[in-house]
């Protein structure tokens, strides 16, 4: 694994001030940011574009998503230490390590073989508490719910009935919903799980993911 030294802690200060002009509040979410070394998840040549706050490819067609992005959905999340939380979507890990940075145990499932293999022996070797599923997100986890939290970070045509199910009375769910007009499109929505099993639904604005597709796979 690529070194962490004063240089990229320093570049990491930056992208909180960055984030915080954005308009990210939430202080443990600052702090992690500003914590977890977000140049290995990318190729060592690639580090001075690790704290820029874009998104960047990560190889099979995927991307790391945009720090603020990842900010955005860890905040609205509201998690706190010791919750379980599933991610659907691991891509590089770095969601993932943000959230357990926060002090969350994470669940994260990706679909992707080529992805999986890679992510998961370097989210070892950062020693976070992370367990790594290769799976079709859709189905999420059943040996393991109910879950504190489930984040979505991938597109999501429908709301999956499967993570509901395995969310907490009292649970949220942060989903990039597909708008219904413009498919390329989402909706940030925050859903709370009602004691009923009905969801309180809170829009945050217009974001854009790469589709959830269903199944595992390579492409
Ligand atoms: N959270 C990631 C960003 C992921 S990009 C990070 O921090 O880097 C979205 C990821 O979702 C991709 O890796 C894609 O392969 C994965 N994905 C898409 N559909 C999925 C599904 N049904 N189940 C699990 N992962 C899925």
């Amino acid at each position: 694994m690529q070194e962490d030294n004063y240089r990229h802690r320093g570049m990491r200060q930056n992208l909180v001030q960055v984030l915080k002009d954005k308009g990210i509040s939430d202080v443990n979410v600052l702090n992690a940011i500003g914590e977890v070394p977000r140049h290995v998840f990318l190729e060592s040549s690639f580090v001075e574009f690790a704290y820029q706050d874009r998104p960047f490819p990560i190889g099979s067609g995927q991307t790391i998503s945009q720090p603020f992005t990842v900010a955005m959905q860890s905040q609205l999340l509201m998690v706190t230490k010791g919750m379980k939380v599933l991610e659907i979507g691991t891509g590089s890990g770095y969601q993932a390590c943000v959230l357990a940075q926060m002090g969350a145990k994470v669940f994260t499932i990706e679909r992707q073989r080529n992805l999986y293999n890679k992510t998961k022996p370097l989210l070892a070797e950062l020693h976070y508490h992370i367990k790594t599923f290769l799976g079709d997100g859709n189905k999420g986890l059943p040996t393991f719910a109910p879950f504190d939290r489930v984040i979505i970070t991938a597109a999501a045509p429908e709301i999956p009935q499967n993570l509901v199910d395995q969310l907490k009375t009292g649970g949220i769910m942060v989903i990039p919903l597909n708008d219904e007009t413009d498919a390329m499109k989402q909706r940030m929505l925050r859903l709370t799980k009602l004691k009923d099993g009905t969801m309180i639904r809170e829009e945050f604005g217009e974001c854009k993911f790469v589709p959830m597709l269903k199944e595992v796979g390579n492409d």
